[in-house]
């Protein structure tokens, strides 16, 4: 069975629920150049992935090749999944790849996408009909051969067409397009837009006139992938324009954090409207479950007091109980004190609410906010990372608390792969939510890049940092992600021009 899958635009959200079923279930995937990043992820180990785009130029395969390769996968009885950017049926060569297969008998399903010529201009504020503005809308494409861009296109008719025009193709052909298409009698005073990688982070759009778009495409040099749009809608952008007045548009922020706790800051990001990029330096690596904390974990409900100092300690200590046969009933006789909000949520997550949770989220603040809790002479356990700072234990002790230290964790280097730090390159920002994440990073010789600011979590990430010869450009006052992500965009709207 072959699927022509549409996979959208460019943004991975706009990947229809079934185009990832099919990609998890695939034995095959055959895919283009403009399909969505993380696309393939959810693909099985052993499915053959196969990349059978056309560069400009160069193609990797011809479109024969392609169709008879489907055929004869489809034939050997595989899952196929002919993954496209967009939608496989609009200039996509799905058609001659659906009739390939029907051809030699081979069972298909089409699976449309999101196109961009939709999407784009959705996203750049942009809608391709309105009732007041256009009641019709045309797909359509031209040879990207500069040569002979009319041979396939009636631009009388194209010129008379009462709605909206959307045109597939490249850049350079624009200055031809508009003129063949002012000459045929279209208003040079229409308004028109480009969008470049549409629904992509770092979506670009210009709208100008019919006669004006060229030079203003080749004076902001715009680049493929872009949809030009010709129709008076472009002029709604000015309104309707949403993504780009995103806070954090335009910004690219690295977070360095471990992979496995990337992701709500990512999330925070994104929405936003940064692009992201995943350059940890650092990864969790679980203690094993024996001496000093195996017995601890044993004997947890002896303890008066537990503090815990962040997510990963929780999590990590749930999973330590559950291997002991405890839950979180184990907790039950025990005050219970979290470092930060985010600690506190996870242990809200396995059911316990923290009862001591400090105004700052450093160690000394939980000391200050512990001091009303009878300690002294009292068996108190502080679980948290294998190279932590003392202070916590340290404070405890002073007061006369029993205090067992354990180690749940520790956070080992990561080095970076060269994708990764490619991309770390082209960040405006580079995030640092602890120490460990920035020596681990300056430490294996990755530094941020020259012009990128610098956002710190708080004053000890701030320190080291500095300690490491770096300039810290954004330090967040309250010192979580949320916090963090506060400074962030409050620096990038101080810094953005006012429009
Ligand atoms: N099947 C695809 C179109 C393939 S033709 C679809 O339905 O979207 C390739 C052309 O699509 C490009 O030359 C460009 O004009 C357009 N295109 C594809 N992705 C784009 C994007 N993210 N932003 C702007 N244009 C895009």
């Amino acid at each position: 069975m072959v699927y022509l899958v549409g996979a959208g635009p460019g943004d991975p959200g706009l990947m229809t629920r079934r185009s990832l079923e099919l990609i998890a279930r695939a034995d095959a995937i055959l895919y283009d150049r403009l399909i969505p990043a993380g696309a393939l992820e959810g693909a099985r180990p052993e499915a053959e992935l196969r990349y059978v785009g056309k560069e400009p130029g160069a193609a990797a395969l011809t479109q024969e090749e392609t169709n008879g390769l489907l055929v004869e996968l489809g034939r050997a009885g595989k899952r196929v999944v002919r993954l496209k950017g967009g939608d496989p049926f609009v200039f996509g060569r799905g058609g001659e790849e659906a009739e390939a297969l029907a051809n030699a008998g081979v069972p298909f399903e089409v699976v449309p996408g999101v196109t961009a010529g939709v999407a784009a201009p959705a996203y750049a504020g942009i809608p391709v009909t309105h009732r007041d503005a256009a009641s019709a809308v045309a797909f359509v494409t031209g040879h990207e051969d500069p040569d002979k861009p009319e041979s396939a296109l009636d631009w009388d008719a194209l010129a008379r067409f009462p709605g909206t025009l959307v045109l597939y193709m490249g850049i350079r052909n624009l200055a031809l397009i508009a003129e063949r298409l002012t000459a045929a009698g279209r208003d040079p005073e229409e308004p028109a837009a480009v969008v470049e990688r549409g629904t992509h982070p770092g979506q670009r759009t210009i709208v100008d006139t019919l006669a004006g778009i060229a030079a203003r495409a080749h004076a902001e040099s715009m680049r493929a992938p872009a949809i030009t749009l010709v129709g008076p809608v472009a002029g709604l952008r000015d309104t309707i324009g949403w993504l780009e007045r995103r806070p954090l548009h335009g910004e690219v922020v690295a977070v360095t954090r471990a992979r496995a706790q990337a992701s709500g800051l990512a999330a925070e990001l994104r929405e936003l409207g940064a692009e992201v990029v995943e350059t940890p330096a650092i990864r969790i690596a679980p203690r094993p479950l024996e001496g000093e904390l195996l017995e601890a974990v044993r004997r947890i409900g002896d303890y008066a007091l537990v503090c815990l100092t962040s997510p990963n300690g929780v999590w990590l200590l749930f999973e330590a109980l559950q291997a002991t046969g405890h839950d979180a009933r184990a907790l039950a006789g025990a005050t219970v004190a979290a470092i930060g909000p985010g600690t506190a949520a996870e242990l809200e997550r396995h059911g316990v609410r923290a009862d001591v949770l400090p105004e700052q989220f450093v160690a000394e603040a939980l000391v200050a906010a512990l001091a009303t809790i009878e300690v002294e002479g009292r068996p108190v356990l502080v679980a948290r990372a294998a190279e932590a700072r003392s202070v916590l234990p340290d404070a405890l002790r002073e007061r006369g608390a029993n205090v067992d230290e354990v180690a749940l964790y520790e956070t080992v280097a990561e080095p970076l792969g060269e994708a990764e730090r490619a991309a770390l390159d082209r960040a405006t920002y580079v995030t640092f939510t602890s120490s460990s994440t920035v020596r681990f990073l300056l430490e294996s010789g990755v530094r941020p890049p020259e012009g990128a600011r610098v956002v710190s979590i708080g004053p000890v990430t701030s320190a080291t940092a500095q300690e490491h010869g770096l300039t810290v450009h954004v330090e967040a006052e309250r010192h979580d992600v949320d916090g963090l992500v506060g400074a962030l965009t409050a620096d990038a709207a101080q810094r953005r021009v006012p429009a």
